[in-house]
């Protein structure tokens, strides 16, 4: 059984996030999203709505398409997990030897390849593997959401629903929630 960890801050989860799960889990039998405390960056949701929105947004969101297989079947391959500390003890502690991240745009390599190396440094057993997103993904990252949703714009293409609808009622301009 093949499990990848994919960790991040993710705040808030995007669709270029879930895009990156499904690929993962072409590749993968289990794919544990890690949610990161992040005090190294000063996050818009908590740790547990961040985790929350993940959970919500994988119930939510069609995770992968297979003729003969149930709705849920990806469903079930995908775990939501909260993390503090190094990345690799956390991998130890899963006994997860793949750490899976996404790749967009030039911008992202420099710092992956260093997050990498100290990561393979750090704990020689783990290997990261780099997927891409689909094009239309690979401009976007949470920041942008958040600074679109905050100045009132829609976000609901880039975002899964319950994530629009959490960005709507904290900024007030609207949504079901
Ligand atoms: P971090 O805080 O570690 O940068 P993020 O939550 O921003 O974490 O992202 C987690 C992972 O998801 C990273 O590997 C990042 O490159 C990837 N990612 C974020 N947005 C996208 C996207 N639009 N397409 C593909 N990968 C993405």
């Amino acid at each position: 059984m093949r499990t990848a960890l994919f960790p991040g801050t993710f705040d808030p989860i995007t669709e270029g996030h879930l895009d990156i799960i499904r690929r993962g889990l072409k590749i993968f039998d289990r794919v544990i999203v890690a949610v990161a405390r992040g005090v190294h960056k000063e996050t818009l949701f908590s740790l547990d709505e961040r985790k929350e929105l993940v959970e919500a947004s994988l119930a939510d969101a069609p995770l992968a398409e297979v003729e003969g297989a149930g709705p849920d079947w990806a469903r079930d391959k995908v775990s939501v997990v909260e993390f503090d500390g190094l990345l690799v003890d956390l991998a130890d502690r899963m006994q997860v030897d793949v750490i899976i991240r996404g790749l967009r745009f030039v911008s992202d390599f420099e710092y992956e390849f260093q997050l990498a190396l100290m990561n393979r440094q750090l704990n020689r057993r783990v290997e990261t593997m780099f997927l891409m997103p689909s094009a239309r993904y690979s401009f976007l990252n949470a920041s942008i959401v958040r600074e679109v949703a905050r100045l009132g714009g829609d976000v609901s293409a880039l975002v899964p629903r319950p994530v629009a609808a959490r960005l709507a009622k904290r900024y007030r301009t609207g949504g079901s929630s």
